[in-house]
């Protein structure tokens, strides 16, 4: 947890240094420069909370301080709401539950380090991205013979219920045991229950600092990108966050963000 900085003093001098630095760093990811976060005009959207779904064990990027849930989708959908004049209510629940909540209006949006994939556009919309992350390897420190991706072919591998290294271990093993948090599949990992756990870089990289049985193998499985998912066909809304976020881009709260959460 000593990598989580709470001090604003150090997360101000580590955005200035660390720029680009960050695995989940400055996104190239296209940005609508015609849309604006000042919604001079709005029609359909009077409300002025958004209520943003988010799966509250995913550090550095959502997870419990306390009671309170924190991490970098927090603070980046906070200032989000900030620019956009609206208060940010914060709902906690499964991952798998994030995209139906959406569809069904118990949430407008989904913030969750969640992946951009062509089976999710199907249901929601996203908006543009706002993290590069991967998905990375997690096998017990004794394991010699896991060294690179190819060698899960055909093991027993855990995942996280729904996510895409849920979809992506289902590639390569028929063998995939799905838990409801990736903590409880690192720690079948740690007991030799399993081979290896497919999860999120920064997410694997937190679950094994805790763990002196776990590694992290170098070579990622996958590339991917984070959007903010929204309710299908709720353009103005994409547009409204999308242009929050490239003004958030560009005056480098969204960095300084993920700096404070990922010291690289
Ligand atoms: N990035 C992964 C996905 O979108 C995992 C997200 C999560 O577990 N919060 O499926």
């Amino acid at each position: 947890m000593k990598k989580y900085l709470k001090s604003i003093a150090a997360m101000a001098v580590i955005s200035v240094m660390a720029l680009g630095i960050a695995g989940c760093g400055s996104s190239d990811s296209k940005t609508d420069e015609s849309s604006n976060a000042n919604t001079e005009g709005t029609t359909t959207e009077e409300k002025d909370t958004l209520v943003v779904a988010t799966n509250a064990e995913f550090p550095p990027y959502e997870y419990y301080e306390g009671q309170e849930i924190v991490g970098i989708d927090v603070e980046i959908m906070k200032a989000v709401g900030e620019k956009l004049g609206m208060e940010v209510t914060i709902e906690d629940m499964a991952f798998d539950s994030i995209i139906p909540a959406i569809q069904s209006g118990k949430a407008d949006i989904g913030a969750a380090g969640m992946t951009v994939t062509e089976d999710r556009l199907a249901n929601v919309d996203f908006t543009d991205t706002y993290c590069h992350a991967s998905q990375a390897i997690i096998v017990n420190a004794s394991n010699e013979e896991i060294k690179t991706a190819d060698d899960l072919t055909g093991k027993t591998i855990g995942v996280q219920l729904g996510t895409t290294g849920d979809m992506y271990a289902g590639d390569v093993t028929e063998n995939v045991e799905r838990y409801n948090k990736g903590f409880e599949a690192a720690m079948a990992v740690a007991q030799g229950k399993i081979d290896a756990v497919v999860i999120d870089d920064q997410v694997a990289k937190s679950l094994a600092e805790g763990n002196d049985q776990l590694k992290v193998l170098d070579e990622p499985f996958t590339e991917e990108d984070y959007a903010i998912a929204v309710k299908k066909g709720n353009t103005e809304l994409v547009e409204k966050i999308n242009g929050a976020l490239t003004e958030l881009k560009e005056d480098g709260t969204i960095q300084s963000i993920i700096d404070k959460y990922i010291a690289e």
